[in-house]
């Protein structure tokens, strides 16, 4: 305390000091002021330490060391000044890694994305761009950001959408084909972003072009559909009305109308029962029971089913199994399904190859068996009329007939071909056509051969 009085005093003592050099500096160095101003100074040090007696008496009285109560003080504020300031610092810290955490997420998420997202800010500028965006809008630079969108974007419906965005700061939905080779269909959404004023946009695209497509096959489907079913529809109708209108009295045409209504009735239910069954095959509703499936026997099945047809068509139709007869050739299939396929082939065969005794080539249907290292081959060869190169890749579609009048004619749906591929495919089989127009097919069916432990 008394080095604390000493200290203040001195502290005083100089000061006055120095107000006395300036006032007489001031005043041209007059003596009096000098020396009242020293006596003055003198004073005010002899009076504080006459005030400042009594409290270090009482400092002595209460037993308190201020000294070191405002050294300890002092210590105790910049020990806490300093430790605030390090756990700031640290909060800092932390709250850098989770922000880096957070933006790395957000870019990982944004760049997976199938749809394309840029933002933008309210003058133009690009802010984010993933890289599906840059892909649609075929933007090769990856350094973007900063620069104006516009300047990138080839696309009138994009630039159109983004001005009247910003200008509206409302949704604007738009939709474009890109120029690259794919002609992929887009659809595009720009959505101002939410705070005021107004930070930016941001530019969804999504790629619609499977949608566009199933979306096409979808309404080829029902078109198609309701064409199959109209047409015996409308000559059962027609049948029955010339019926009503008197040909139900007149025998023997009344019976000849009955029977094309039957006929058309069966080509209806047999439409129906294959689209039904194409539609659970393809979704995977047909319920199979699997299991190691004799083919040799089954293709013996489907051979005495059809041996009566073909008699009556003059077809010559036989089985040619090459497989060693001692070892039973196994297919994990559904034995319905198998033998579905089998007389499907050997149906379409019959139907598509000449009659004997038209002048031309003998009709012959052969059902061949054969083993290809770990798989096992199943060949339809027929000697008919053939499907010419450009019909070749579209046999297998629903609906899809060479010669409709005649695939009607013989009681066809277009379904049969559609039905057997996906059948084999879920068997883990393949199928290939071969053949050539005006001298025969081969349709070839590849399944895995299947061990049976016995
Ligand atoms: P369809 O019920 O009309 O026979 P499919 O799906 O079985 O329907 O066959 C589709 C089309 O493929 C047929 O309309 C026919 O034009 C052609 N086709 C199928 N098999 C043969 C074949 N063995 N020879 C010639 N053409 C065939």
């Amino acid at each position: 305390m008394k080095q604390l009085i000493i200290k203040f005093g001195v502290v005083v003592f100089l000061l006055q000091l120095l107000v006395a050099a300036v006032v007489s500096w001031t005043l041209g160095y007059s003596g009096w002021v000098l020396l009242a101003s020293l006596t003055a100074g003198t004073l005010i040090v002899i009076a504080c330490y006459i005030l400042l007696r009594p409290l270090a008496a009482l400092q002595r009285f209460i037993g308190v060391d201020v000294d070191n109560q405002f050294a300890s003080f002092q210590h105790n504020a910049f020990d806490w000044i300093q430790k605030t300031l390090q756990s700031l610092e640290q909060q800092l810290e932390q709250q850098s890694i989770e922000l880096a955490k957070y933006q790395e997420r957000f870019d990982a998420v944004l760049s997976g994305m199938i749809e394309g997202v840029i933002a933008i800010d309210e003058s133009g500028k690009i802010l984010f761009s993933n890289r599906a965006a840059r892909s649609i809008l075929s933007i090769g630079a990856t350094d973007v950001i900063g620069k104006p969108l516009m300047g990138f974007v080839r696309y009138d419906a994009v630039q159109q959408a983004t001005r009247e965005a910003l200008k509206t700061q409302k949704i604007i939905v738009s939709s474009f084909q890109t120029y690259d080779a794919d002609r992929r269909d887009v659809r595009l959404r720009v959505a101002p972003m939410a705070g005021q004023p107004m930070p930016g946009m941001t530019l969804v695209f999504h790629d619609v072009t499977e949608l566009a497509r199933l979306e096409n096959i979808r309404r080829d489907f029902v078109a198609n559909v309701s064409h199959e079913l109209k047409t015996p529809l409308a000559s059962i109708k027609a049948y029955a009305e010339t019926l009503r209108l008197g040909a139900v009295y007149k025998a023997p045409e009344n019976l000849q109308f009955v029977v094309q209504i039957e006929q058309q009735a069966e080509v209806l239910n047999q439409q129906i029962h294959d689209l039904l069954h194409l539609a659970r095959v393809e979704s995977g509703r047909e319920a199979f029971s699997l299991e190691p499936v004799d083919l040799i026997k089954v293709c013996h099945e489907s051979i005495s089913q059809f041996a009566d047809e073909a008699e009556k068509k003059g077809i010559g139709l036989t089985f040619n199994n090459l497989i060693n007869a001692e070892s039973i050739c196994y297919v994990w299939a559904d034995h319905e399904a198998l033998r579905t396929i089998i007389d499907n082939l050997i149906s379409n065969a019959i139907r598509y190859s000449q009659r004997r005794g038209t002048g031309q080539s003998q009709g012959t249907v052969r059902l061949l068996t054969k083993l290809a290292g770990p798989s096992v081959v199943v060949e339809v060869i027929d000697n008919g009329i053939g499907i010419a190169p450009e019909h070749q890749q579209r046999i297998f579609e629903r609906f899809f007939r060479v010669d409709r009048a005649r695939s009607r004619e013989l009681g066809g749906t277009g379904l049969g071909l559609a039905i057997v591929k996906h059948l084999i495919q879920s068997f883990g089989g393949q199928i290939e056509l071969q053949s050539r127009l005006g001298v025969g097919s081969t349709f070839r069916v590849v399944f895995p051969r299947f061990y049976k432990q016995e």
